[in-house]
């Protein structure tokens, strides 16, 4: 695996590897690398021939109380798991200014109205960071296809939503959400959970499935959420917000069953935010 730097570098090394006409992907994360992350790179391997992944811890994204200074930094663990995975190419900008160079100022791509619903309505800003770091990556890397993972199922839509727009020939392939074995879906901040929060973690999938088990029966939406609110909070969590909405992310008829829909869910346990979802098919 090559291990770069610095994105003048990389554009080299890319440069000669376009010239064989490879099909480049990328996988952009913010390392502290799990099953969750490697689903997308074995996802990225399968559907093209050379992977690019990207550890950047991107600053924009985090809000002034949020955990940018305690997020995980892990890279030597995570440069050996993405070598014996076959990652052909890892992306670890030295510092922030290799991506937002302090000379320019910063553009960033708004997120728009979808960017301030669900998980956008407590972080204000949060959608802008992210959509203007992937901007920069697709830029940079100008890969054919990218992956992204439905565990940020908000996320993947609103990069989605951009790529049409500025990046038309881009692939965007989503992976399914990866659980353990609890079905609490993996993430870098489930690290912060205590030995007591862990034990009550996996109640938020469960409580999700009990909300699809609701749907398949036939409830109203108004009922579901209702219901699984009150299991969540029976739990122990802090409820932020729970969501029925269409997969375009649009507030649907509470009868409504025409598009496919999802169930939507942001938690806190304790000082940890947890995020997950259900498509009810
Ligand atoms: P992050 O490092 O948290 O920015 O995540 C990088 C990518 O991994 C994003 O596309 C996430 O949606 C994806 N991801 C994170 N956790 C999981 C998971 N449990 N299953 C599948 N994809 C995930």
């Amino acid at each position: 695996m090559i291990f770069v730097q610095s994105k003048e570098e990389l554009d080299d090394i890319l440069k000669k590897i376009r010239k064989n006409s490879n099909i480049i992907s990328l996988v952009p994360t913010m390392g502290n690398l799990h099953a969750g992350h490697l689903s997308l790179i074995k996802i990225a391997k399968k559907n093209s021939t050379k992977v690019v992944t990207s550890i950047f811890i991107n600053p924009l994204q985090f809000g002034k109380n949020e955990d940018y200074n305690d997020y995980p930094r892990t890279i030597e663990s995570d440069k050996r798991k993405l070598e014996k995975l076959g990652c052909d190419i890892l992306f670890y900008p030295k510092s922030n200014e290799e991506i937002f160079p302090k000379k320019q100022k910063i553009k960033l791509i708004s997120s728009g109205d979808v960017g301030k619903i669900l998980c956008g309505r407590k972080r204000p800003g949060h959608f802008d960071g992210v959509l203007t770091v992937v901007y920069k990556l697709f830029s940079i890397i100008k890969p054919n296809l990218a992956v992204f993972g439905a565990k940020d199922y908000q996320q993947q839509f609103l990069i989605r939503k951009m790529s049409i727009n500025l990046f038309p020939d881009l692939k965007i392939i989503t992976g399914k959400i990866i659980r353990d074995r609890l079905g609490l879906a993996l993430s870098s901040r489930n690290n912060y959970l205590s030995y007591k929060e862990k034990q009550i973690a996996p109640f938020f999938f469960k409580s999700l499935q009990s909300g699809y088990e609701l749907y398949k029966t036939g409830k109203n939406f108004p009922y579901i959420i209702e219901k699984v609110k009150n299991l969540l909070i029976s739990e122990g969590f802090d409820v932020d917000y729970l969501e029925i909405r269409n997969t375009e992310l649009k507030l649907t008829n509470f009868q409504n069953r025409d598009l496919k829909n999802i169930l939507l869910g942001s938690v806190k346990l304790g000082e940890t935010r947890l995020i997950d979802n259900i498509e009810f098919n």
